[in-house]
């Protein structure tokens, strides 16, 4: 079967080569007569895999010693958690409302402190990002909790926000996208399962003097300063997902780093963005200055011309463009692996669908 155009918002596409990769190593890797899947991971073959995923992150985003990268388990979600349970312990901190993953962390986190909302754009359905002066920031704020990019809303954050706390940021859906300077933030963290590898891999970046405050009940498991001790293998890590995010990565870095993967995704989003934008059919979600290279949110005048829509794409090979639930509509996801003339495919198909039934 060909493989077609995935336009998924998570678990998303992989580039073609890391898979021929994989399923090339897959029966015996690198002589040793067996899978990635069934080696010990305190054994040298999983330890330099380990070690090579983690020094190419750390190459690629350019993480200082200040911080360490910890290969973690429990989706970004179990974050939402692990951070107040580290960071807030019975304080407060300030958590900018942007999309639906944002509220669940703020809501999470309002189990081990208080939270206060520095922004919400709720009341306009998620789509915008706030200006700097728009953040309403404590000044007994233990940190401040954004989510750079809203997956479900197709907003991103294009600026780093300057508080006086510590920056936390969900990096799930744009982590490699862009260069970041590291030191600005006390943690990073992203599920791997957009940009970097398959589901079951939470990579976290910490600010070490930040780790080592967390609240007696926390699991040993979730306790960053144990994780750090124990270089993320205080238990059996996720194997599979740290060997493909090595192979991911050293196809990121084949590409040009992060750098070409920024001017990629540029040139990825523009050729849907420049639909959009001169089209009278179709109705963008996101506010323009506020607009995700990542996650693409529109719709077409109707429910049923967003069914049709899928439909027909569908058959061109272009697929996994339904919206989230919660907002409907469409939405095309754009991540790395997606090669250019995926996109270039899916804004043709969006013209002539224009055409046919305006
Ligand atoms: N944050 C963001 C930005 C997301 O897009 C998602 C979902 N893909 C999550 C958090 C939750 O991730 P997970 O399903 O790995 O818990």
């Amino acid at each position: 079967m060909e493989r077609v155009y995935n336009f998924s918002a998570g678990p998303g596409v992989m580039p073609e080569s890391v898979l021929e990769q994989a399923k090339k190593d897959l029966m015996n890797y690198g002589g040793c007569g067996m899978s990635v899947m069934e080696m010990t991971h305190r054994g040298k073959y999983f330890q330099d895999i380990f070690d090579n995923a983690k020094e190419l992150f750390k190459n690629l985003l350019k993480v200082p010693d200040s911080h360490e990268i910890l290969f973690l388990q429990g989706g970004a979600t179990l974050q939402f958690a692990q951070i107040p349970m580290n960071l807030l312990c019975g304080g407060s901190a300030d958590y900018a409302v942007t999309g639906n993953f944002s509220n669940k962390a703020a809501k999470e986190a309002k189990k081990y402190g208080s939270v206060s909302i520095a922004y919400t754009s709720e009341e306009t359905g998620h789509d915008r990002i706030p200006s700097q002066a728009e953040l309403k920031l404590s000044a007994d704020a233990k940190y401040f909790y954004y989510c750079a990019n809203n997956t479900i809303y197709g907003t991103e954050w294009q600026y780093v926000p300057q508080t006086g706390a510590p920056l936390v940021c969900d990096m799930s859906s744009d982590i490699m996208t862009r260069e970041i300077n590291v030191p600005d933030f006390g943690i990073i963290y992203a599920g791997a399962q957009k940009n970097m590898a398959p589901a079951g891999l939470t990579v976290v970046i910490v600010k070490k003097e930040l780790a080592g405050n967390e609240m007696p009940c926390t699991p040993e498991t979730m306790s960053y300063a144990n994780m750090i001790k124990a270089d993320s293998m205080l238990n059996t890590p996720p194997c599979w997902c740290i060997y493909m995010l090595s192979l991911m990565l050293e196809w990121v870095k084949e590409k040009g780093g992060v750098k070409a993967m920024d001017e990629l995704k540029r040139q990825r989003s523009e050729l849907i963005y420049s639909v959009l934008d001169n089209s009278s059919f179709y109705i963008p979600h996101a506010q323009k200055a506020s607009r995700s290279f990542m996650n693409i949110t529109f719709r077409t005048p109707n429910p049923e011309l967003d069914t049709e829509f899928i439909r027909e794409a569908e058959k061109r090979g272009l697929v996994n463009l339904k919206g989230h639930k919660i907002t409907g509509g469409l939405r095309a996801s754009l991540y790395n692996a997606m090669p250019l003339e995926g996109a270039l495919e899916l804004s043709n198909f969006m013209k002539e669908f224009e055409i046919r039934h305006v």
